[in-house]
């Protein structure tokens, strides 16, 4: 079966690593201002290794920018995040708080995975060449070794028939698949996905879920989504965060939020997105 590389156990069902390790994901006192507006204040949870968790809300609570904080796509206005242990893009030292060199924080995001509502591929490279680049320029692979690894994850995604394609020439379900494909080209550690589904026209999600679903199964990449699809986040998510307003305002295993959950708030939620 296809490999998607060395974080992936392909054919291993996924589990929740119980050893006291350091956890994939920590958010501890992030704070996230866009100039006097306060987005995220005191925002603390962990994500485990190979643990999915899923973002759930109403629009503006911070659910995307909390994804593109972890992939330093924002900076940071207070606190740390931890990639496995490590401190992102500040540390203390001295009881000051330092920023870390770009150089540094760049070698971290490296095995982090993000796939965005714009599908974000490069309209001038074919689908292969979308999906070797990154491998190449980044991690050193070798051509050939990076096209063969880039058909297998093509198969993987029902897509082995449009390698020599521009992107343009797909439709958005399609390309949705191939920037899954571009992502776990990198062999991620951490998958990040944001409302994935959420540009395609109904009848094209399916195919899209599918294929998340089929990663969920038989990878043990950690995975932080937001999605509006509630049946998805159901089926793959050991754990939902029910976001309002910059805080967590509750969280649990996905049949305790969905159906039995503590807050008006959440009820009226899920109520207008179910
Ligand atoms: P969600 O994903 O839950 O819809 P976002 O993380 O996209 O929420 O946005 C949270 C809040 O941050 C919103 O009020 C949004 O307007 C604001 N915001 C996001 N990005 C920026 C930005 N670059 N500049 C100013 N405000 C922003």
């Amino acid at each position: 079966s296809p490999h998607i590389g060395a974080s992936a156990q392909t054919g291993a069902s996924p589990h929740i690593d119980t050893e006291a390790s350091a956890p994939a994901i920590e958010f501890k006192d992030v704070e996230k201002r866009f100039g006097k507006t306060t987005v995220l204040e005191n925002l603390n949870f962990t994500v485990a290794p190979g643990e999915r968790v899923t973002l759930i809300g109403p629009s503006g609570s911070g659910k995307t920018t909390i994804l593109r904080l972890v992939m330093t796509l924002e900076e940071l206005t207070g606190g740390y995040i931890f990639i496995d242990g490590r401190p992102l893009t500040f540390e203390d030292r001295d009881g000051k708080r330092v920023e870390l060199p770009k150089k540094t924080t760049r070698a971290m995001t490296t095995r982090i995975g993000m796939v965005f509502q714009q599908f974000n591929l490069f309209p001038n490279m074919t689908v292969i060449e979308n999906i070797i680049e990154a491998p190449i320029h980044v991690l050193g692979k070798s051509k050939d070794e990076a096209v063969a690894d880039a058909k297998s994850l093509l198969e993987r995604v029902g897509l082995s028939e449009k390698a020599d394609e521009h992107p343009t020439r797909l439709s958005g379900g399609q390309q949705q698949r191939v920037a899954i494909a571009r992502a776990l080209a990198m062999s991620p550690e951490i998958l990040l996905l944001d409302e994935v589904t959420s540009a395609l026209d109904p009848e094209l999600v399916g195919d899209v879920l599918a294929v998340l679903r089929d990663i969920a199964e038989t990878t043990d990449i950690t995975m932080l989504l937001v999605t509006h699809e509630m049946q998805f986040a159901r089926e793959v998510s050991d754990r939902v965060m029910m976001f309002d307003g910059g805080l967590v305002l509750e969280e649990g295993p996905p049949d305790l939020i969905f159906n039995d959950p503590s807050h008006e708030r959440t009820r009226s939620f899920l109520s207008s997105v179910l």
